[in-house]
């Protein structure tokens, strides 16, 4: 279920971890959130706990990130990046359009979730 490439995961992330990611992968839950004209994305990946934004692939805005990526330091990332990676190499990322003016409100609609 998770490419070769990805199986250093199976060491960095721990088992109900890999769990949720393969899940989130293969239920398209990777969504790309693009403004135009702007160019200006995101990447929101809908797990079962919440919805979390990535940036860049190396900013989640979930708790497992702040503590044990920012904080901690245990981990390089947490599952919803290693989700992104997986999912753009695997063509299952969902692209979803706004125009430029609609970021604020969809943001919004993220964080009330
Ligand atoms: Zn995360």
């Amino acid at each position: 279920m998770i490419p070769a490439k990805y199986s250093f995961l199976r060491k960095e992330l721990p088992k109900r971890s890999i769990r949720k990611l393969i899940d989130v992968v293969y239920r398209r839950k990777v969504e790309r959130h693009i403004f135009l004209p702007s160019g200006f994305s995101f990447y929101l990946v809908r797990g079962r706990e919440g919805a979390y934004i990535v940036f860049d692939r190396n900013y989640c805005s979930c708790i497992d990130f702040l503590l044990s990526v920012i904080i901690r330091e245990e981990r390089k990332l947490c599952y919803h990046i290693a989700a992104v990676m997986m999912a753009e190499d695997m063509n299952l990322v969902r692209t979803i359009e706004h125009k430029d003016d609609e970021l604020e409100t969809v943001l919004r609609e993220i964080f009330m979730q």
